[in-house]
C-alpha cells in the first residue's frame, strides 16, 4: 500500500522532486477554509488567514480566491499578500513591534485596520498617518487574562506575556486613541494562544472582550467589529480539538445583537493538516540503548519538535517490509534537539521515505539555512497534478548575500 495526497502517490512525488519536500493539499485547504465559513454562517465573519502559519504565495492565492482576509505580522508579510493577489482592504496588520516604515508601507497599501498593541504603538500610527495626511483605523489588542492552556512558548493571553494591552489599562489606552486626531479607532482584538485545545479559554475571551466593548460603548468610543483571533488547535497525535459549530455558537449568542462585526484569525487550523513534510531515511544507526532513523530533513525543516516539544505523526510512504521497531527519528544538524520524534515504533530501513504529518502550519514557514542547508522545496497538489510553489534553494543562492572580504 502507497500513502497518497489526493490522487498522487508520495514515492512519485519524492521521486519527482526530490527530498525533504514539503506537501500541500488545495482540497485539503479549500475544506478547511470551508469548516470555517459553514460553522460561523449565520455571523458572516471576515476570516483573516494568519499567513505566517504558511506565507508561500499559492497558499495565500488559494485563501484569497476562496474570499480570506489576511493577518500579517510584519511588512515582508504585507507585500506576500499583495504579491498574491490578496486584498488590502481585508489585512489586517498584528505584531508588537511594528517598524515607521512597515507602518508606512501599510498606510499607504490601504490595510483595514491595525491591532495596535501598545499606547508608544498608537503615537507612533498616529504620527506616520499625520505625516501622509491619512487617518489610521486601529483596534486595541487587549489582553483578556485567560489561560489558553497550552505550550508557555504559544500562550499570548495572560498578563505577564509581551502582547496586548492589559484589561485594566484598555479603557485608558481607547481614550488616549479617541484623542489622537489622525487615527480611527475600528474595532478590538485578542488572540491568546495558539493549538488551543480548549474551547472554554477562546470563550472566556470573547466574553471578556465584549463586556469592555460595552464599556467603551457606554463612553461613546463605539466599535464597528470585535476580532477574536486564531488559536484553533489542530489534531497532531490524538487531541480532542474545539469543535468550530460549538465555537460559533457560543460566540452568536454572546455577540447577539451588538452588530459588531466579526473578525477571526486563524493559521495553523486552516493549512496545518493540508500539509505533509516527505523525508527519505539515510541511515539506520543502533547504538547501545537507542535507534536512530537519521533522515534528510531536519530542524531546519521543522522546528516545532525541537522548540516546543510537539509531536508530529511520522509513517512510512509505503508498507514497510521489516518488522517494526523502537527509535528516534532525527536530522543531520549538530544539535542533539534536531529531532522530528523520539521514541516511536516504527518499520523503515535506509532508502525508506516517510511522511511527517501536520507539517502545514510553522513549518516551511519557519525553516532556516542552518548548517547551511538549502531550504526545502514546495508543491501544491491538485487531484492528480502537482506544481512547484516555492523551488529548491541552491547552495549559490545561500552564498549570493555574502562576501569573504574584511
Ligand atoms: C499567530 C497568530 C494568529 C494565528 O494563530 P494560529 O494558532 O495559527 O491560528 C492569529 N493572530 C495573531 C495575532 C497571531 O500572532
Amino acid at each position: 500500500m502507497s500513502l497518497c495526497c489526493e490522487n498522487i502517490r508520495y514515492t512519485e512525488l519524492a521521486e519527482r522532486y526530490g527530498t525533504p519536500l514539503y506537501i500541500y493539499s488545495r482540497a485539503a485547504l479549500d475544506e478547511a477554509f470551508a469548516a470555517y465559513t459553514c460553522a460561523f454562517a449565520a455571523l458572516d465573519p471576515l476570516i483573516c488567514y494568519a499567513v505566517k502559519a504558511n506565507g508561500n504565495l499559492a497558499v495565500i492565492r488559494r485563501f484569497a480566491e476562496l474570499g480570506s482576509g489576511f493577518d500579517i505580522v510584519s511588512g515582508g508579510e504585507l507585500a506576500r499578500v499583495l504579491a498574491a493577489g490578496g486584498s488590502a482592504a481585508k489585512t489586517i496588520f498584528s505584531g508588537v513591534g511594528k517598524s515607521e516604515a512597515e507602518i508606512e508601507f501599510a498606510l499607504r497599501a490601504g490595510i483595514k485596520c491595525f491591532n495596535a498593541e501598545s499606547l508608544p504603538e498608537l503615537e507612533r500610527i498616529n504620527a506616520v498617518a499625520g505625516r501622509l495626511n491619512l487617518k489610521a483605523p486601529v483596534s486595541l489588542r487587549i489582553n483578556p487574562d485567560v489561560d489558553a492552556q497550552t505550550h508557555p512558548y504559544i500562550s499570548t493571553g495572560l498578563k505577564d506575556n509581551k502582547f496586548g494591552i492589559a484589561m485594566r489599562d484598555a479603557e485608558a489606552a481607547y481614550r488616549r486613541a479617541a484623542a489622537l486626531p489622525h487615527l480611527h479607532i475600528v474595532g478590538i482584538d485578542c488572540h491568546i494562544g495558539s493549538q488551543l485545545i480548549r474551547l472554554d479559554p477562546l470563550i472566556e475571551a470573547c466574553e471578556r472582550i465584549l463586556a469592555l466593548a460595552r464599556r467603551l460603548a457606554a463612553q461613546g468610543i463605539g466599535l464597528q467589529h470585535i476580532d477574536l483571533g486564531g488559536g484553533v488547535g489542530i489534531v497532531y497525535d490524538q487531541e480532542d480539538t474545539p469543535d468550530l459549530a460549538a465555537y460559533a455558537s457560543a460566540v452568536a449568542k454572546l455577540i447577539g445583537g451588538s452588530k459588531l462585526g466579526l473578525i477571526l484569525e486563524p493559521g495553523r487550523s486552516l493549512v496545518g493538516n493540508a500539509g505533509s513534510l516527505l523525508t527519505r531515511v539515510e541511515y539506520v544507526k543502533r547504538n547501545e540503548n537507542k535507534n536512530f532513523l537519521i533522515v534528510d530533513a531536519a530542524m531546519n525543516d521543522l522546528m516545532r519538535p525541537a522548540l516546543y516539544q510537539a509531536y508530529h505523526r511520522i509513517e512510512p510512504a509505503e508498507t514497510p517490509s521489516a518488522a517494526p521497531f523502537a527509535a528516534d527519528i532525527v536530522g543531520p544538524i549538530c544539535e542533539t534537539g534536531d529531532f522530528l520524534a523520539k521514541d516511536r515504533t516504527i518499520a523503515a530501513q535506509a532508502g525508506d521515505l516517510l511522511v511527517v504529518r501536520g507539517a502545514g502550519a510553522y513549518a516551511a514557514s519557519m525553516a532556516s539555512n542552518y548548517n547551511t542547508r538549502p531550504r526545502a522545496a514546495e508543491v501544491m497538489v491538485n487531484g492528480g497534478e502537482a506544481r512547484i510553489v516555492r523551488r529548491r534553494e541552491t547552495i549559490e543562492e545561500m552564498l549570493a548575500n555574502e562576501k569573504a572580504c574584511l
